[in-house]
């Protein structure tokens, strides 16, 4: 039985990030710590687009341990400046996807780091229609997640 939103990846056996970090894959890799690993997506939706993961096996944010995500998101940090010092002036997207619905390929979280230098081109990704939205509906689903937290808090 999986847990509730696993999607059934493959186990850390057959995951390809994992067999990245293992080094029996290779990769064009930016950085590593003793929870880090850091490199170059191969199919680069720009110039610089980067992956940061954890080195454990976790499928997505609802698996992966707190301290496994402060330390992705805390590498990213140190990249971003990287970037900047390397390529110049950027702007960057920073992207993860949970769930196959939302188009996760690779079941292993990853944080996609993808600049934008000052002069290229727009990313697709981050130039969605503003469409104002249903206040009321809004409002319920808000207050819908909201208690679903507050019920969290106290179990
Ligand atoms: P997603 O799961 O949709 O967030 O994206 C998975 C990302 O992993 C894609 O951007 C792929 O290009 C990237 N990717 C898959 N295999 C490799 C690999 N062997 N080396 C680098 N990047 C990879
Ligand atoms: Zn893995």
């Amino acid at each position: 039985m999986l847990p509730p939103n696993h999607e059934g990846g493959f186990g850390m056996e057959d995951c390809i990030f994992c067999k990245i970090v293992k080094g029996d894959i290779p990769s064009i890799k930016i950085y590593e710590d003793e929870h880090v690993f850091a490199f170059m997506d191969i199919n680069p939706v720009s110039e610089g687009h980067a992956l940061v993961i954890p080195k454990m096996h976790a499928e997505n944010l609802w698996e992966i341990p707190v301290a496994e995500l402060y330390a992705v998101h805390a590498v990213s940090k140190k990249i971003v400046h990287a970037m900047t010092r390397a390529m110049g002036s950027v702007s960057v997207a920073a992207v993860q996807l949970n769930g196959r619905g939302v188009n996760q390929v690779v079941m292993h979280y990853h944080l996609h780091l993808i600049p934008r230098a000052s002069d290229g081109e727009a990313l697709k990704l981050t130039t969605w229609e503003m469409i104002p939205g249903d206040l009321e509906a809004i409002n319920r689903t808000g207050t819908a997640i909201a208690t679903a937290i507050a019920y969290d808090k106290d179990q």
